[in-house]
């Protein structure tokens, strides 16, 4: 069962988040046909988003994008603060050997960026970036705390997929530190964490958000939040739609003049909406043509 869970460890000031989104990410693995190593590439970022949006509060969300020189082009994950989750690879079929028996993520996504945005329910969104650190993602979302939010944080994601291809488990956790924690638990935490098992292990074993967390900061936690985690796409034709005009207006021209009917895939979750000609030209019409000429 997919969850998300927010806690406090009972004898030290660390607040704690655990998860597991195994389904989750099987059902994107379903959705964009992703090969090995796209699917842990795709499953860890959108673990991290779904871990950031445990930060959030109700009706804000959190997109992860990461863009790397990798054969995987770049991959986008958004969560929101009901704990619902969606993302996309821009090339699913990627599948590399791998690297001290995990899936190279590192090498599939390659040198560039973390950006986060964040939607707070405020007019503009607030937006961080940070160069990737390895490309492994627990590391670089980690490092994107640290340095742009200030949030020091240890972060661990894990993904395992099976020799059939499907996700046998995936999850995560985060501890941060809270005002108050002793110099000790931090040092002691720093050393528990540096042998920790990964987290898809722990998932394979039958461990549930609890143990995952309890297993993380070595002491038990109080449950503060919990919630239930789910891939969901609130896409519609409208904002397919949108998206078209965002395209701008040589590309919209473009696909009036070189198809007949056309269709639009959304990226998020692959659900084909058909655009007839005669809407186009009226997009376009509404969209860019000068008030002036009208
Ligand atoms: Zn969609």
């Amino acid at each position: 069962m997919d969850a998300l869970v927010k806690g406090m460890a009972k004898e030290e000031a660390l607040l704690v988040v655990g998860l597991v989104d195994t389904e989750a990410v099987q059902r994107a693995k379903s959705a964009h046909d992703t090969y090995p190593t796209a699917s842990a590439a795709l499953g860890r970022v959108m673990s991290g988003a779904l871990l950031l949006s445990s930060l959030l509060k109700g009706g804000q969300k959190v997109m992860l994008q990461v863009a790397g020189d990798g054969p995987l082009a770049g991959v986008v994950a958004e969560a929101d603060w009901a704990g619902r989750v969606r993302g996309y690879v821009k090339k699913p079929h990627v599948h590399l050997g791998p690297k001290d028996g995990k899936l190279d993520v590192g090498r599939a996504i390659g040198k560039g960026f973390l950006n986060v945005i964040k939607d707070l329910g405020l007019r503009e969104y607030y937006r961080g970036t940070v160069p990737l650190q390895t490309g492994e993602i627990a590391m670089d979302l980690a490092y994107y705390l640290n340095t742009s939010e200030q949030f020091p944080a240890a972060v661990s994601l894990g993904v395992y997929v099976d020799t059939d291809n499907s996700v046998k488990a995936a999850g995560g956790f985060l501890v941060h530190p809270l005002p108050g924690a002793s110099e000790g638990a931090i040092e002691y935490l720093e050393n528990r964490l540096k042998g920790i098992r990964p987290v898809s292990a722990m998932i394979l074993d039958g461990m549930g958000t609890r143990e995952i967390m309890e297993e993380a900061v070595g002491l038990p936690v109080d449950i503060r939040e919990e919630k239930a985690v789910l891939y969901h796409c609130p896409c519609t034709r409208d904002r397919v739609l949108d998206a078209i005009v965002a395209l701008g207006k040589a590309e919209i021209e473009d696909l009036i003049r070189t198809r007949e009917t056309t269709s639009i895939e959304c990226r998020f979750c692959r659900k084909s909406y058909a655009v007839s000609l005669s809407e186009l030209r009226l997009l376009l019409i509404n969209a860019y043509s000068d008030p002036a000429e009208k």
